[in-house]
């Protein structure tokens, strides 16, 4: 450990490990706000003037984005990635924006960039009084446009006071309150080396970016420009999202070893990209990879997925209304389908609600939104908007191996009612001749402890199950699983849910169906031998674990983890089953099982 000056000076802070690695550099100050331009009056002859300026800055800014995609697809990126930015091209020419800045210019006679700022921070505002991630996202993407815009509306260089203490270091780490896409592309990526923010989530646009370009990056650092400042040296863990601001020596030589390591893995890790997955006694178990966009694809093939285990489709819903059509969502999950082999792709119902609040269904907020309308309820209560869905998956199961699956299920009668209104769905079809698979699984998400109960019977109805732990941990515990303050008591390792796993896993294959885990436990390695040990017939991760899960099933044997369960079901504390769970994770996969610790709980030990 540091000597106590070293310790006193080192500082960590806990934030949320968005993309994989360990960088180190110095700290580069984001000037990323959007500051308000100042006000003043045009005279009528100028305000056609004004009008000229603003659509020479709309395409001139036009012709950055197309830029930045192109420079993302030269730079070895997918067509995929760069197409966020096609979003950005949208909210740049939104009819709706352009008009009322054109309005405001002819009623109000004031200077162009302070209208565009005033009309873009209204639509910010309230996008961001949403508590919906995804809309939240949207004004971020609204705000790095704008930011563009007024860049070229009011073309003085603004004064970057940072260059001066970073000028001399090649290794920087980006720090901001929030990253916008094109801070992720247009940064020097020579210098910079890891992306550092405040506020964000894993599924940011940002966060995408952070991943497609393989930089680490942590988000959701509280604090962090507080206690930093330019050139200040800073040592990111995108593996237990950690930033270490100053670190001692110590932890410099502890991270040294760490890397050394970390490239060692990969590149073994590197071998098993084509192969099968399978336990080291030859147990067969599907790895799949979690999705929620198409454009993540080419990721997870690289990444060695042998399908998708869960898409979630709230995007559809949450975006542009013309993505909801039949055809439109039909051609997406055939693209899906298509592209992933062999196990194809497990399309989710809309599981609005909770989190992620859909404006158009809630208009008044609800005070348990958790233990409110969502996911299946949601599609009962709108059986017209569901029937849509359901065709759309229908449709593009002619086209691909594509199975369906309904979140929230809480009964027997909510899987009746669902199924009932799919059987209505292919009959639509086949009355217009339109071709489906007859044959497609139908299964559900067990989430909610009344189905985990209530298994056996929802097995005899379903082709298989799919466990999300992140739910169920919450509902078994009651303990919101986005409320930071009672973070700490979100326990994936309390016996209660061990326990429940085993009735799941135990009442499907009694049933004779399969059985695969969807939530973030699929993807933490100390949960795998407790997997093994249920002959866990799938697992999704997201696509930076997979090789990581891969290898380490091949290194548990099916007997020798059951033997393991017998144990852990006599555990009656959470601290006792994580114990056990790392040391045969530390026995059986020790390269592994460090990050998988340290990726679990950060290091607090060490703090
Ligand atoms: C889950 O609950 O574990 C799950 C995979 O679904 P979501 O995280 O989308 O609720
Ligand atoms: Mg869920």
């Amino acid at each position: 450990m540091a000597d106590s000056a070293e310790a006193t000076q080192e500082q960590r802070i806990e934030g949320i490990a968005v993309s994989p690695g360990i960088a180190r550099g110095r700290v580069r100050l984001s000037v990323d706000t959007l500051v308000a331009p100042l006000s003043w009056y045009v005279g009528s002859k100028a305000v056609e003037r004004e009008k000229l300026r603003f659509r020479e800055a709309l395409g001139r800014t036009r012709e950055q984005i197309r830029n930045m995609q192109e420079e993302l697809e030269e730079g070895g990126s997918s067509r995929e990635h760069a197409s966020i930015f096609d979003a950005h091209l949208l909210v740049l020419e939104d009819a709706a924006v352009i008009d009322e800045v054109i309005r405001l210019l002819e009623t109000e006679h004031r200077n162009v960039d302070r209208v565009y700022y005033e009309v873009i921070q209204h639509y910010i505002t309230s996008l961001r009084r949403i508590p919906d991630p995804y809309l939240r996202e949207r004004a971020i993407d609204i705000e790095d446009v704008a930011r563009r815009v007024l860049r070229n509306l009011i073309p003085v260089p603004i004064a970057d006071e940072t260059e001066e203490e970073v000028r001399d270091h090649d290794q920087l780490i980006l720090v901001a309150h929030d990253l916008v896409p094109s801070d992720t592309v247009t940064i020097d990526r020579e210098r910079v080396k890891g992306f550092a923010t405040e506020v964000g989530s894993a599924t940011s646009h940002a966060a995408i970016l952070a991943r497609s370009l393989n930089v680490p990056a942590v988000v959701g650092l509280h604090g962090l420009r507080k206690v930093v400042e330019n050139g200040d040296d800073l040592l990111l863990d995108g593996y237990s999202g950690l930033a270490i601001v100053r670190p001692s020596v110590a932890t410099l030589a502890e991270y040294d070893q760490f890397k050394a390591r970390e490239s060692e893995i990969l590149k073994g890790l590197e071998t098993l990209r084509d192969e099968e997955t399978r336990t080291a006694d030859g147990r067969r178990i599907i790895l799949s990879a979690n999705i929620e966009f198409t454009h993540e694809i080419p990721q997870i093939q690289k990444q060695g997925a042998e399908g998708v285990g869960l898409y979630r489709t709230e995007f559809f819903y949450l975006n542009e209304e013309d993505l909801r059509s039949e055809r439109r969502q039909a051609r997406n999950y055939a693209q899906a389908a298509r592209a992933v082999n062999p196990h194809g792709v497990i399309i989710r119902t809309l599981d609005i609600g909770g989190d992620k609040i859909w404006p158009e269904l809630f208009d008044e907020p609800e005070p348990n939104p958790f233990l409110g309308l969502r996911g299946i309820r949601v599609s009962l209560e709108s059986p017209k908007l569901f029937k849509t869905q359901l065709r759309a998956v229908l449709r593009a199961s002619a086209e691909g191996k594509v199975r369906l699956m309904y979140p929230f299920v809480s009964s027997l009668e909510e899987l009746r009612r669902a199924n009932e209104l799919l059987e209505e769905a292919r009959q639509e079809l086949r009355e217009k001749d339109v071709p489906f698979d007859e044959e497609m699984e139908v299964g559900v998400m067990i989430e909610i402890p009344s189905a985990v109960l209530l298994a056996d019977e929802l097995a005899r109805e379903v082709d298989f199950f799919s466990i999300g732990t992140n739910d169920l941990i919450q509902y078994t515990i009651a303990v919101d699983r986005v409320n930071e303050r009672v973070a700490g008591l979100y326990q994936p390792y309390h016996p209660a849910i061990i326990r429940f796993l085993k009735t799941v896993v135990e009442a499907a294959h009694r049933n004779g169906i399969w059985v695969g885990v969807c939530g973030e436990a699929a993807a933490d390695l100390l949960f795998t031998p407790i997997f093994v040990g249920l002959e866990i017939d799938e697992l999704s991760v997201g696509a930076v674990q997979l090789l990581r899960v891969r290898r380490a099933v091949s290194r548990l044997d099916t007997e020798e983890c059951k033997a393991f369960m017998e144990d852990l079901l006599k555990v009656s504390t959470t601290a006792e089953v994580e114990a056990k769970c790392i040391s045969v994770a530390e026995a059986k996969y020790p390269e592994l099982a460090s990050a998988a610790v340290k990726g679990g709980k950060g290091t607090e030990a060490e703090a």
